[in-house]
């Protein structure tokens, strides 16, 4: 679906959500996915693209896409101990069965409902690099060129994350059976990053960073290794469970942000994922940082994983982002909406996170866009120089009828179910339409007989 051939698409929306508010009669010109000028109460030409009310594509900035198989799988109750710790034992066997077909078909899967849902770029923190029994591929990047292919077939613009993971926990353990293929010395690594940037040539728009898994998976030395080779973003996970702050604790005497802060230069590059479970002086660091937080509200509340401290963060002028991580169900709309109601329930009043001059629906989808942009190396917003990534809202939803302004994005976050999105379009290309992926038809069904195989 690549043309290399230099487009411009000129777009004429009825109205636009711009990055200083609502405008009406917007032309969007785009040259080779990307805006070239924005004009305001334009009157449409012919040749214009006609859109309706449209808004800026959002980012997801954590994703690990296999995992889209798995959803729904793990939801047996009744067993002492079900936790996080169980479900990712479940997750390791259902590793041993997925070759490189199968995991680009799930992934092929996974970021057509991203985009379908209004996620219109996918940070994929990807860890499964190597085959199941270990081996090692001949190519280092096959898993990663996998994730490329997904990316290119269904459109859905890219940040790979490389992920690093060398240990079992805290203090170099040795890594378990379970973890074999997502293993390498720094360099190993080093040749994977490699790898992935040629596996990334054919992608103009694809952006490498990096991941060490978490402070369990990687040494101290390792950490410092990886952060002075990092080619952009580095995304970690860190502080998602208690027993992870526990087994910190226990090594370092410190806390896992607070010992990140402690030990390792953290500035803009960096996404701290989950960080749910922190103290006020970690809340300050992460603020004062300039790092983004990834929350990822759906597989958070999923995995049992704790509310993360966001109205203490967001007053201390924090920056955030959404992830659909376990992508145990994709909805760009949802993560927000979660992110809210979590809140809403744990402090038991209504629209707790907007400090109030914006409503919380068009605040929640600023700020999740900035933060997004900032940890995917990419833009935001319908501004000269972003992606022309654009969502059209339906006006024809029932939730949206008869909405204005703002109004129209707390409708869609929180009153609509699916189907309040009419195309998608991700540099300057129509990938959804009237709801559907383009190519849903033949995607799906690669999807279907990949599961027929891993689950036969
Ligand atoms: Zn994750």
């Amino acid at each position: 679906m690549h043309d290399n051939t230099r487009k411009s698409v000129r777009f004429h929306a009825a109205r636009a959500l711009l990055p200083d508010g609502w405008a009406q009669d917007v032309r969007i010109d785009s040259v080779d996915g990307r805006i070239s000028a924005v004009t305001v109460d334009a009157a449409r030409e012919a040749g214009d693209q006609p859109l309706g009310t449209v808004v800026a594509g959002l980012g997801n900035l954590h994703s690990h896409a296999f995992q889209r198989a798995m959803a729904g799988l793990t939801e047996v109750g009744g067993r002492s101990g079900d936790s996080f710790w169980s479900w990712r034992e479940l997750m390791y066997r259902f590793l041993d069965r997925l070759d490189p077909d199968d995991f680009q078909a799930i992934a092929a899967q996974a970021y057509m409902e991203m985009l379908e849902s209004g996620f219109t770029r996918v940070g994929e923190f990807h860890y499964l690099h190597h085959a199941p029994d270990g081996s090692r591929y001949a190519d280092p990047a096959e898993m990663a060129g996998r994730v490329a292919a997904a990316a290119a077939e269904t459109g859905l613009g890219l940040t790979l994350l490389p992920v690093f993971y060398a240990h079992s926990d805290f203090g170099g353990a040795a890594p378990t059976p379970g973890q074999r293929r997502f293993l390498h010395d720094i360099d190993g690594f080093a040749a994977l990053l490699g790898s992935c940037r040629k596996a990334l040539a054919a992608t103009p728009d694809a952006v490498l960073g990096l991941a060490p898994h978490s402070l369990r998976a990687c040494t101290p030395e390792e950490l410092a290794a990886l952060t002075a080779m990092a080619p952009g973003p580095i995304h970690i996970h860190i502080a998602e469970q208690t027993r992870e702050v526990d087994a910190c604790l226990a090594w370092s005497g410190q806390r896992p942000v607070e010992w990140l802060y402690a030990n390792v230069p953290v500035d803009q590059r960096w996404c701290l994922v989950h960080a749910t479970h922190v103290s006020p002086d970690e809340v300050r660091l992460m603020a004062d940082s300039g790092a983004v937080v990834g929350l990822c509200p759906i597989t958070e509340a999923n995995l049992g994983d704790g509310l993360f401290p966001m109205r203490a963060f967001v007053e201390a002028g924090g920056r955030f982002g959404v992830g659909s991580d376990s992508n145990v169900l994709i909805d760009a709309a949802e993560e927000l909406r979660l992110l809210e109601y979590g809140q809403r329930l744990s402090m038991r009043g209504r629209n707790v996170l907007s400090p109030g001059a914006l409503s919380t629906g068009r605040w929640l989808y600023q700020q999740a866009g900035e933060g997004a942009a900032q940890v995917l190396g990419e833009r935001s917003g319908l501004a000269v120089g972003a992606p022309a990534d654009l969502l059209e809202l339906d006006l024809d939803h029932p939730s949206l009828h008869g909405r204005e302004g703002d109004a129209l994005l707390d409708s869609w976050l929180f009153a609509a179910r699916n189907g309040a999105l009419r195309s998608v379009w991700r540099n300057g290309r129509e990938l959804v339409r009237d709801g559907r992926h383009v190519n849903r038809a033949a995607i799906a069904a690669r999807y279907r007989a990949a599961l027929g195989r891993i689950l036969a």
